[in-house]
């Protein structure tokens, strides 16, 4: 959840203009590409840590990867709480960066 800036109420993640008050909050800026929070998870779920790639997070995208081979050896089913956790990262972090822009 984001605040908005002029009336303080929390307003949902990536709205531009405040429902309450009508305030614009956020610009998007055309130069800066936005990420996709959906593909970002989506690309976690074909290959554990590609989301982060394609959230430009290098060293945590290959983090997961080395975490899910690591559970992979260890107990198989550690790599689900691995997958899920990167799915969930990539979306997030997608949604971050995507403020961040704004
Ligand atoms: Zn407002």
């Amino acid at each position: 959840m984001v605040y908005c800036k002029n009336c303080g109420k929390e307003v949902a993640d990536g709205a531009v203009i405040c429902p309450n008050c009508g305030v614009q909050i956020s610009a998007l800026k055309g130069e800066q590409k936005e990420k996709s929070p959906t593909l970002a998870a989506l690309l976690s779920l074909l290959i554990v840590g590609v989301g982060q790639f394609y959230n430009g997070d290098w060293l945590k995208g290959f983090g997961f990867m080395v975490a899910s081979v690591f559970c992979a050896l260890i107990f198989f089913p550690l790599v689900v709480v691995v997958w899920v956790a990167a799915m969930a990262d990539a979306y997030l972090t997608a949604q971050k960066k995507n403020e961040e822009i704004s």
